[in-house]
């Protein structure tokens, strides 16, 4: 294949484009404001989830929602203003909670994290850091057997895509992992899945490749993107980068949750919302760990061990991007965890916050702009782009060389959304 294409975005999502997009002979830029892997591919949990299939929106949403419109649990809180302003989206994504499109999009998201796994574990052992690939699996933890005879349809879920799970009781728990307090009635243990300390570092371990391989990858913002006879002109900004302008054939926008105020320059409006969610590291004594991740589904937060000690990080707080950050969700979640696990002092001076990227109906748009030949769109990866950028990369990679896409790639297509 030959051509200069830019990626935009050097979040797992970019990088993983990056990489493949150069393994099929392109002339590849990457381009990002920050080093590879700085924002919310730098701050989430590093599950690469085998069993994230299920959408927020499932059918079961519809008996938790009176709680949840509470505005008061851990795993989700709202900004009644920007959820008023964007009442299309919550229309749209309050629409899906239905059985048929819930089984739509699941047998979509496992094609696509199956793919996504199986190509993380073939980018780890090129590098050589598949040892550093936590397979211990994560769990699925529950204070109340209550909560656990709710998730039956997740369960059957995982069982029909043949997820590997295991149902614990309390003492099978406490074998697992002993320095859990014996809190939780039962657990899953989803066993095919792995887990990556650092995952900002997974990133830049993606972007050292492609730079040794002969990848350009240049720090600076984009301003701007116009359409240049049949290619594309990129604007960078002066005082981020000395040269001013790229001229590429093709561009992949992998701008996480920067791709829907980008778009508009092309008269896209994506409806794309902002699942915000914090993290606070934290010391630990030596002798507790944990060995892998866990979801404290009634406290609201995932508990992930990174290389010098714990990362908490919490549900979906729907609001603005960049508006102030509200910390009660954290606070609530870090005094779930500490009754789980002896936390110790928090490691950050200020909790990180992020923006979870989400279209209505819980899959990303993978795919050619409809009215824009050669610009492609990477992007809408919600929870689970951490997991999915090497399989959005496989699909995007074949498409963009007019190739058979490895998996259906029908449900990612951007004509969902935008026309
Ligand atoms: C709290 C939390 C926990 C999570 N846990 C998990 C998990 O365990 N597993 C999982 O699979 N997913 C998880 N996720 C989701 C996952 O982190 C995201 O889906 C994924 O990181 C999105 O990647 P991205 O490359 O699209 O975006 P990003 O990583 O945000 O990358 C976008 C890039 O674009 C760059 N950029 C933006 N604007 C410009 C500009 N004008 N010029 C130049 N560069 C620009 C940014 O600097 C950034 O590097 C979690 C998310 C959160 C918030």
């Amino acid at each position: 294949m030959s051509g200069k294409i830019a990626v935009l975005g050097a979040g797992i999502i970019g990088v993983c484009c990056a990489v493949e997009l150069q393994r099929r002979g392109y002339d590849v830029t990457l381009i990002d404001k920050n080093a590879p892997g700085e924002e919310t591919s730098y701050g989430n949990a590093g599950v690469i989830a085998r069993s994230s299939i299920i959408p927020f929106n499932h059918p079961g949403l519809w008996k938790s929602l009176p709680k949840l419109m509470g505005n008061k649990s851990t795993s989700f809180r709202y900004d009644p203003t920007f959820v008023a302003a964007n009442m299309n989206w919550t229309a749209g994504f309050l629409k899906r909670a239905n059985l048929k499109d819930f089984n739509y999009t699941t047998q979509a998201l496992d094609d696509l994290i199956q793919l996504s796994t199986r190509k993380h574990e073939e980018m780890a052992s090129i590098l050589g850091i598949a040892d550093k690939l936590n397979r211990k699996g994560w769990l699925h933890l529950y204070r109340q057997k209550a909560t656990f005879d709710k998730s039956k349809l997740i369960r059957n879920t995982f069982d029909k895509f043949n997820v590997a799970t295991k149902e614990l009781n309390s003492d099978q728990i406490s074998n697992l992992e002993p320095d859990l307090a014996p809190i939780f009635a039962k657990g899953l243990w989803i066993q095919d899945t792995m887990s990556f300390q650092n995952p900002g570092d997974l990133v830049k371990a993606y972007a050292a490749y492609f730079t040794s391989h002969g990848g350009i990858l240049t720090k600076a913002k984009i301003q701007n993107l116009e359409k240049s006879g049949d290619g594309y002109k990129l604007t960078l900004d002066k005082t981020t980068h000395s040269k001013n302008t790229i001229i590429v054939d093709q561009v992949v926008v992998a701008l996480g949750p920067w791709a829907k105020t980008f778009l508009k320059k092309f008269g896209y409006r994506v409806p794309l919302v902002f699942e915000r969610g914090y993290h606070m590291n934290f010391s630990h004594d030596k002798e507790r760990k944990l060995n892998r991740p866990v979801y404290d589904i009634d406290g609201g937060y995932v508990l992930a061990p990174m290389s010098n000690g714990v990362r908490l990080t919490t549900g979906v707080e729907l609001a603005q991007q960049n508006s102030s950050p509200n910390y009660s969700q954290l606070a609530a979640a870090e005094a779930g965890a500490r009754d789980a696990f002896p936390l110790n002092k928090p490691m950050d001076s200020e909790p990180w916050l992020g923006s979870r990227p989400t279209l209505p109906d819980c899959r990303p748009i993978i795919g050619q702009a409809p009215r824009h030949n050669g610009l492609w769109l990477a992007i809408g990866h919600q929870h689970i782009g951490f997991s999915t950028g090497p399989g959005t990369a496989s699909i995007l990679g074949s498409l963009i060389s007019e190739e058979a896409s490895p998996i259906n790639a029908e449900p990612f297509r951007a004509e969902r959304f935008i026309t």
